[in-house]
Protein backbone atom coordinates (compact mmCIF):
# COMPACT_ATOMS: atom_id res chain seq x y z
CA UNK A 1 0.00 0.00 0.00
CA UNK A 2 2.72 2.27 0.41
CA UNK A 3 3.28 3.11 -3.18
CA UNK A 4 -0.50 3.24 -3.85
CA UNK A 5 -1.13 6.62 -5.74
CA UNK A 6 -5.01 6.49 -3.86
CA UNK A 7 -3.43 5.37 -0.65
CA UNK A 8 -0.99 8.11 -0.31
CA UNK A 9 -3.72 10.47 -1.15
CA UNK A 10 -5.70 9.37 1.94
CA UNK A 11 -2.65 9.62 4.38
CA UNK A 12 -2.41 13.31 3.18
CA UNK A 13 0.89 12.71 1.18
CA UNK A 14 -0.69 13.61 -2.22
CA UNK A 15 -3.08 16.53 -2.34
CA UNK A 16 -5.96 16.18 -4.46
CA UNK A 17 -8.68 18.35 -5.28
CA UNK A 18 -11.51 17.11 -2.97
CA UNK A 19 -15.10 17.10 -2.64
CA UNK A 20 -16.01 14.79 0.30
CA UNK A 21 -14.68 13.24 2.59
CA UNK A 22 -15.63 11.26 6.14
CA UNK A 23 -13.97 8.79 8.25
CA UNK A 24 -14.57 5.42 5.69
CA UNK A 25 -14.36 7.55 2.26
CA UNK A 26 -12.93 10.30 0.29
CA UNK A 27 -13.87 11.68 -3.13
CA UNK A 28 -12.00 14.09 -5.81
CA UNK A 29 -11.80 15.44 -8.88
CA UNK A 30 -10.50 13.26 -11.54
CA UNK A 31 -6.79 14.67 -13.09
CA UNK A 32 -7.73 14.02 -16.59
CA UNK A 33 -12.01 14.26 -16.72
CA UNK A 34 -14.03 12.13 -19.06
CA UNK A 35 -16.77 14.88 -18.17
CA UNK A 36 -17.83 17.74 -17.25
CA UNK A 37 -17.92 16.47 -13.68
CA UNK A 38 -15.78 13.58 -13.10
CA UNK A 39 -15.04 12.79 -9.23
CA UNK A 40 -13.39 9.79 -7.66
CA UNK A 41 -15.12 8.18 -4.68
CA UNK A 42 -12.06 5.82 -2.80
CA UNK A 43 -12.29 3.76 0.24
CA UNK A 44 -9.88 4.72 2.90
CA UNK A 45 -8.80 1.31 3.26
CA UNK A 46 -6.96 -0.32 0.47
CA UNK A 47 -9.10 -2.88 -1.93
CA UNK A 48 -6.76 -3.48 -5.28
CA UNK A 49 -10.16 -4.59 -7.53
CA UNK A 50 -13.60 -5.77 -6.83
CA UNK A 51 -12.06 -9.28 -7.11
CA UNK A 52 -10.96 -8.67 -3.95
CA UNK A 53 -13.79 -7.65 -2.16
CA UNK A 54 -14.97 -9.44 0.85
CA UNK A 55 -18.41 -10.19 2.72
CA UNK A 56 -17.11 -7.49 5.62
CA UNK A 57 -16.16 -4.70 2.54
CA UNK A 58 -20.40 -4.90 1.38
CA UNK A 59 -21.09 -1.87 4.14
CA UNK A 60 -18.19 -0.06 2.68
CA UNK A 61 -19.22 -0.70 -0.52
CA UNK A 62 -22.46 1.03 0.58
CA UNK A 63 -20.88 4.47 1.54
CA UNK A 64 -19.56 5.04 -1.91
CA UNK A 65 -22.76 4.70 -3.38
CA UNK A 66 -23.97 7.19 -0.81
CA UNK A 67 -21.54 9.21 -1.11
CA UNK A 68 -21.73 9.06 -5.06
CA UNK A 69 -25.38 10.19 -4.45
CA UNK A 70 -24.78 13.16 -2.42
CA UNK A 71 -21.77 14.85 -4.31
CA UNK A 72 -24.12 14.31 -7.31
CA UNK A 73 -26.79 16.85 -5.63
CA UNK A 74 -24.12 19.00 -4.29
CA UNK A 75 -22.39 19.11 -7.77
CA UNK A 76 -26.07 19.90 -9.39
CA UNK A 77 -25.49 16.37 -11.90
CA UNK A 78 -28.62 14.60 -9.71
CA UNK A 79 -31.01 15.78 -12.89
CA UNK A 80 -30.46 15.09 -15.43
CA UNK A 81 -29.07 12.14 -14.12
CA UNK A 82 -25.19 11.02 -13.80
CA UNK A 83 -22.99 7.81 -14.45
CA UNK A 84 -21.25 5.44 -11.87
CA UNK A 85 -18.06 3.09 -13.14
CA UNK A 86 -16.15 0.79 -11.37
CA UNK A 87 -13.49 -0.81 -13.47
CA UNK A 88 -12.06 -4.24 -12.30
CA UNK A 89 -8.68 -5.20 -14.03
CA UNK A 90 -7.14 -4.27 -17.12
CA UNK A 91 -9.69 -5.50 -20.14
CA UNK A 92 -11.84 -3.12 -18.24
CA UNK A 93 -9.52 0.00 -18.01
CA UNK A 94 -8.84 -0.26 -14.83
CA UNK A 95 -5.21 1.60 -14.27
CA UNK A 96 -5.05 2.52 -10.37
CA UNK A 97 -5.29 -0.65 -8.30
CA UNK A 98 -7.21 0.72 -5.52
CA UNK A 99 -11.14 0.22 -6.03
CA UNK A 100 -12.72 4.13 -7.10
CA UNK A 101 -16.22 4.55 -8.10
CA UNK A 102 -16.40 6.94 -11.08
CA UNK A 103 -18.92 9.28 -10.65
CA UNK A 104 -19.28 10.63 -14.28
CA UNK A 105 -22.00 13.93 -14.71
CA UNK A 106 -22.87 17.17 -17.05
CA UNK A 107 -23.26 15.93 -20.21
CA UNK A 108 -25.05 12.40 -21.94
CA UNK A 109 -23.98 9.24 -22.34
CA UNK A 110 -23.66 6.27 -24.97
CA UNK A 111 -24.93 3.00 -23.81
CA UNK A 112 -23.53 0.22 -24.28
CA UNK A 113 -20.35 1.54 -22.90
CA UNK A 114 -16.79 1.16 -24.87
P1 LIG B 1 -9.30 3.58 -13.69
O1 LIG B 1 -8.74 3.68 -15.10
O2 LIG B 1 -10.70 3.11 -13.60
O3 LIG B 1 -8.35 2.79 -12.79
O4 LIG B 1 -9.32 5.08 -13.14
C1 LIG B 1 -8.19 5.71 -12.64
C2 LIG B 1 -8.47 7.17 -12.70
O5 LIG B 1 -7.57 7.85 -11.85
C3 LIG B 1 -8.32 7.79 -14.10
O6 LIG B 1 -9.56 8.36 -14.51
C4 LIG B 1 -7.23 8.82 -13.90
O7 LIG B 1 -7.42 9.99 -14.68
C5 LIG B 1 -7.32 9.10 -12.42
N1 LIG B 1 -6.10 9.61 -11.81
C6 LIG B 1 -4.84 9.16 -11.99
N2 LIG B 1 -3.97 9.89 -11.25
C7 LIG B 1 -4.71 10.83 -10.59
C8 LIG B 1 -4.40 11.88 -9.68
N3 LIG B 1 -3.14 12.13 -9.28
N4 LIG B 1 -5.42 12.65 -9.21
C9 LIG B 1 -6.69 12.41 -9.61
N5 LIG B 1 -7.04 11.43 -10.46
C10 LIG B 1 -6.07 10.65 -10.95
ZN1 LIG C 1 -4.36 1.94 -1.96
Amino acid sequence: MEDCLFCKMVRGELKPDCVYEDDRVLAFHDINPQAPVHVLVVPKVHIATLNDLEDAHAELVGRLFVAAKRIAGELEIAQPGYRTVLNCNAAAGQTVFHIHLHLLGGRRFSWPPG
